[in-house]
């Protein structure tokens, strides 16, 4: 990473992956140098207000501000500086507190980014019958508290607040009885930092080696590669099973295995980036592949040095009661096998009340 300080401070409302209704996918973003009533990007809404508020009575501070130490916000108020919210895919675990909570939304009318197929699944939602319709397309319609604002993956960045803007890449999150099932990769840069710093998050997804005939992952990699580490250094990934889950019982999700695998790819991409960025502009450009021929595991060693990969949407085990939590167990388990790998980046865990700057 360069030494320009952070871009973004995140809060972490919750990063579970079920089956806790009060630990759910949930994030508050906003630019590192700007308070929070100044505007915030709701990443997921899985956990909102409700968990926010249970958070706030244990850590009054969480949202304490460069402007003054002793400044606390309630949760309602927190949610009237949201702007937009981000959202990768309508599982009920990644909007449910956004669906409870919009009759109750105070501030600006708020817009929800994601893909064409998500919206589409909100307006299933909010249909008069499941909830009544709080959300339109029309940037004329004041009384509707959200707006319907498609992402098209078309390679480009959105502005979606003052100064971030936000490119969706769509991934595979399992096949349904009617057919295959999307996520959202987002990649969120900060058009205001020195150095345009960017982070990607993932929404659930499936292994590419369980999908190989329509990859999606790779698309990903190969956008993040040649921006490691020194304008893309963060990740949000998740893996929501611990080792040794059989492929058909992943039902769309990582486990540790295949996330050392997929990270492998990454690590390889980035090893092709830079051998053909520092081999001159004579090489012939190489025809477009699915996939870059795999490297050794000497030459990928260390490639992911300074990258920092946080875990997320880890599934509780409900029989387990005592003990410490599945999520301690499962990056444990991601961090050993990318370590034995050699590949070099940090492996930690996103745990619901965190603050995290980068
Ligand atoms: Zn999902
Ligand atoms: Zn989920």
């Amino acid at each position: 990473m360069d030494d320009y300080g952070p871009a973004f401070a995140l809060v972490c409302v919750g990063s579970g992956g079920g089956p806790l209704e009060s630990d759910l996918s949930g994030y508050l973003l906003k630019p590192y140098k700007e308070e929070w009533d100044a505007g915030i990007i709701a990443l997921e809404a899985g956990s909102g207000q409700g968990t926010l508020h249970r958070l706030l009575q244990q850590e009054p501070d969480l949202f304490k501000t460069q402007r003054s130490a002793t400044q606390t916000y309630s949760a309602s108020e927190i949610y009237t500086f949201v702007r937009c919210f981000l959202i990768t895919h309508a599982h009920l675990d990644h909007i449910s507190s956004l669906v409870i909570s919009t009759g109750s939304f105070g501030g600006p009318r708020k817009r929800v980014y994601g893909h064409k197929e998500m919206l589409e699944d909100l307006e299933g939602i909010y249909n008069w019958r499941a909830w009544p319709n709080l959300a339109s397309y029309d940037e004329n319609d004041e009384d509707f508290k959200l707006l319907y604002s498609p992402l098209v993956p078309n390679g480009k960045y959105h502005t979606v607040f003052p100064d971030i803007s936000v490119q969706i890449v769509p991934i595979n999150h399992g096949t349904t009885d009617v057919g295959p099932y999307s996520s959202s990769a987002f990649f969120i840069r900060s058009d205001s930092h020195p150095s345009k710093r960017e982070f990607l998050f993932f929404g659930d997804v499936e292994p590419d080696s369980i999908t190989s005939a329509t990859p999606k992952i790779i698309d990903v990699w190969r956008k993040a590669a040649p921006m490691i580490p020194n304008t893309l250094s963060t990740i949000f990934i998740e893996c929501s099973w611990p080792s040794g889950r059989p492929d058909d019982m992943l039902h769309g999700h990582l486990s540790p295995e295949h996330l050392r695998d997929e990270l492998v790819v990454l690590a390889t991409e980035i090893y092709h980036s830079r051998r053909s960025s520092s081999g001159g502009g004579s090489r012939p450009k190489r025809k477009r592949q699915k996939r870059n021929p795999s490297v050794s595991a000497d030459e990928l060693r260390g490639l992911l040095t300074g990258v920092r990969i946080y875990i997320i949407h880890c599934k509780e085990q409900s029989t387990q009661v005592e003990g410490p939590p599945t999520r301690e167990l499962i990056v444990g388990q991601v961090r050993a096998l990318v370590q034995t790998a050699g590949l070099g980046a940090e492996i930690l865990s996103a745990e619901q009340g965190m603050y995290i700057t980068f």
